[in-house]
Order: C-alpha cells, then sequence, then structure tokens
C-alpha cells in the first residue's frame, strides 16, 4: 500500500464532516414536508439522501449492454426482512410482511394495491421474494435515523448477504420519518449499511393511515434500484437527462405534493406534477405508477451498480409456491428430498458441456460445501449432500454453469 497523502486525506476527513455537522433532521424535517396521518401524528415521508453525486443514465451506455445481450430488464430481488420492535410495539407479523411483498409485486408489475393493471403504469419486470425474517427486541434500535449509530449497528449486526439481497429492516424511526433507503451507486451499496428502512406502520394495514397501503416501500425500493424524487430540483428546465430525477417522461415538480389533489400545476412548461407516481410525495392511495422512463432508469442503473439482480434466480426449491415459476428460469435444479435430514440427493442439468459448480451457502452467505466443481457433459446429474455436522435451518444451493446465470435454490435441513 503506498504511504497515505496525509493532506488529502485531512481534506477528504473535512469534506465528509461538513455535512455531518448540520443536524441531520434538517435535510427532510422541514414545514414542507411534513404531513400528518389521520390521527394526527406528524410524519415526514422520507429521509433518503440525495445530496451525494447525481448518476445520470447514458442512452449510449444502454445501448452497448444491449448489443452485448448483457441489459438485465428487471429480475428476482430476495428479501430479507428485519424487524424491530421494542416490547410489545413493532413485533409485526409475517402476515404482515408478505402483505407487503405482495403489494410490492403488485406496483413494480404496473398494478395497483389490489392487483389491478393501472392504465399506462410500467410493468418493471422486478419481482419480490421473502428469503427470511429475523426479529430483534430493541428500544434504541427501534427508533434509528438515518446515518446515526443505532442504524449502523442495527445493519452491522442485521444485515444478510447485502450484496445479493435486499435488506428491509422495519422499525419506528425517530424523528417521524417514514422511510429511507440507500441508492446504488452510494458507497454504502453492497456494504452492511445497503438497504431501506420503513416504520412498520406503513406496512399494509399498519396504524398510519393514509400511510398504510405499503405505497412507503415501494417509494423506498424504488430509490434503492436508482431512482430520485420526481420533484428532485423543482422546476429545472434543463435537459431532462442532466437535471431534475434524470427520467425524461416525468413532468418536473415546483414542490413535492401532499395529500393527493385533484390536479397540481407547479411547472406548467413540462406538464402537470405527476402526483400520482411512486417516487412523489402523495398519500399511499394516490401513488399509482411508474413510468417507462423510470423503469429504464432503474434497469441501467441495476446493470451498473446492482448487477447480481437478475443475474441470480431465486426460487423455493421445496414448498408448493409457484417461486420457481416466477423466476422464469426452465433449468432443473432441485433437492429430492427436501426438507431433508441429514442426507438428500440434488440433481440438476445442463444443456451443453461446460465447467459447472454446486456449492451450498448458509443464510449469512457462508461457504458450506462444493459439491461439484469441474467440466461435465450435457445431460442430467447427481451429487449428494450430507447435512449430518450442519445445523437446522435454511441453505441456499446455487448452481454455476460457466456462460449462464446462476440459479439458486433454498433447501431446508430439519433435523
Ligand atoms: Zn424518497
Amino acid at each position: 500500500m503506498n504511504k497515505p497523502n496525509v493532506a488529502v486525506l485531512a481534506l477528504a476527513a473535512l469534506l465528509v464532516a461538513a455535512p455531518a455537522l448540520a443536524r441531520p433532521a434538517e435535510r427532510w424535517a422541514n414545514s414542507e414536508n411534513e404531513r400528518k396521518s389521520d390521527a394526527g401524528e406528524i410524519l415526514y415521508r422520507c429521509g433518503t439522501d440525495e445530496t451525494g453525486p447525481r448518476v445520470p443514465v447514458l442512452q449510449a451506455q444502454i445501448d452497448r449492454l444491449m448489443a452485448e445481450g448483457r441489459f438485465q430488464a428487471g429480475g428476482q430481488i430476495p428479501v430479507y426482512f428485519h424487524v424491530i420492535y421494542s416490547g410489545s410495539e413493532g413485533n409485526v407479523s409475517d402476515a404482515d410482511l408478505d402483505a407487503q411483498i405482495l403489494v410490492m409485486n403488485r406496483n413494480y408489475a404496473g398494478r395497483d394495491y389490489n392487483g389491478n393493471v393501472v392504465s399506462g403504469a410500467a410493468n418493471t419486470g422486478y419481482t419480490f421474494v421473502k428469503v427470511g425474517t429475523s426479529r430483534t427486541n430493541s428500544r434504541k434500535w427501534f427508533k434509528m435515523t438515518p446515518g446515526t449509530g443505532p442504524e449502523s449497528q442495527a445493519k452491522n449486526a442485521l444485515a444478510v448477504s447485502p450484496g445479493s439481497t435486499l435488506n428491509i429492516y422495519t422499525c419506528k424511526p425517530g424523528q417521524n420519518l417514514l422511510g429511507w433507503a440507500v441508492f446504488p451507486f452510494s458507497s454504502q451499496a453492497g456494504t452492511n449499511q445497503d438497504g431501506v428502512v420503513i416504520h412498520y406502520g406503513s406496512l399494509p394495514n399498519g396504524y398510519l393511515s393514509p400511510y398504510n397501503l405499503g405505497g412507503t416501500a415501494t417509494h423506498e425500493v424504488g430509490h434503492y434500484l436508482g431512482l430520485y424524487h420526481t420533484f428532485q430540483g423543482g422546476c429545472d428546465t434543463g435537459s431532462c437527462s442532466t437535471s431534475g430525477d434524470l427520467v425524461c417522461d416525468t413532468p418536473a415538480q415546483g414542490t413535492a405534493t401532499s395529500g393527493c389533489p385533484s390536479g397540481k400545476d407547479t411547472c406548467p412548461a413540462t406538464g402537470l406534477d405527476p402526483i400520482h407516481n411512486y417516487m412523489d410525495y402523495s398519500t399511499d392511495i394516490c401513488y399509482t405508477n411508474f413510468t417507462a422512463g423510470q423503469d429504464t432508469r432503474m434497469n441501467a442503473v441495476v446493470n451498473q451498480y446492482r448487477s447480481w439482480i437478475g443475474n441470480v434466480r431465486v426460487a423455493n426449491g421445496g414448498s408448493g409456491q409457484n417461486a420457481r415459476d416466477l423466476a422464469g428460469t426452465a433449468t432443473t435444479f432441485r433437492a429430492v428430498p427436501n426438507p431433508f435430514n441429514p442426507r438428500t440427493k440434488i440433481e440438476f442439468s445442463t444443456r451443453a458441456a461446460a465447467h459447472v459448480s454446486v456449492r451450498v451457502f448458509d443464510i449469512q452467505g457462508r461457504l458450506v460445501a462444493t459439491l461439484v466443481d469441474r467440466n461435465l457433459e450435457a445431460g442430467s446429474h447427481t451429487a449428494d449432500f450430507d447435512g449430518e455436522r450442519l445445523a437446522s435451518g435454511v441453505y441456499m444451493m446455487v448452481l454455476r454453469v460457466r456462460g449462464e446465470a446462476p440459479v439458486v435454490r433454498r433447501i431446508s435441513l430439519l433435523k
């Protein structure tokens, strides 16, 4: 390693420290962003930090990726929930989390909260599957806010495979925030600090009406996939690819929307405000769509910064659920039996002679076994897996065929 340049380091420290001196709350906690629940609780819709470097999406870059056949449109995103509660408050049920997954799947498929197709809404191709849940009773973490010690500690303790999993934390953030997220191009992306935090009262059927249909998670995941607020930059009418939200089919907005007005036009030069867009600040029932431009931006950003999405197909190899169908892969890859104790046979097929590996990881992403790692002819193959020395629990087995996207299956060891 080179000897560090002390002057440069000191300057860097100063640059980093300067914004931190301002109270973190000032970024979002102002009267313009203030909202109220039906019960009168003051709320701020979003604490995502948009102050970092702006990342444009270059059409040339999209064209190149498409030409190379590397442009993934959408993909299945494994979601690991972390329920942080305090005593009797906030320990939401698995059913609540499942309902949130369903809402995200609908919203990202161009459907409303009830599953009805919304005319003109983008079907983004992103789907979500719950792969696990942790539950932690912590009064301190329960009240965490962005950029503070409790957030850092909670995420460091709880994050699961942040380089291949979306971690969503539910809690009751301090300073009345409904949620926040880490951008794909943030230095925190892929680290334990990555992910999305939402107020538990914003889950479907949560107590924070009219912010309790699950729209908060849809909004924050939009940030996680690279979208800015539709009102970013106000009425700045420069080129749509260099100003505002860097998306060309969302009209500029002078202000964030409050409630669900029948019409709003703060920047007449660009068209009516996109008050029904998931990336505005409207109430949940007002939210109905992402645009095609936002879909393209998400795909381009994800291809560059979260390329594991779309490459990794997750499916539940055991239960009767149709996750495998959702994954859209025809590859045979399963464990028989599953669940198993302690031995199972892994069956898979390859379409051509190729180098193949089959590895098993625990839920923390640690390698526990390499079952295959060699050249194989095309056809059907099997490998035996013995979990004698392993603890009961969920494991991920990953099939990699050189030149193809990896395939992931969940297997359960029940002792
Ligand atoms: Zn936001």
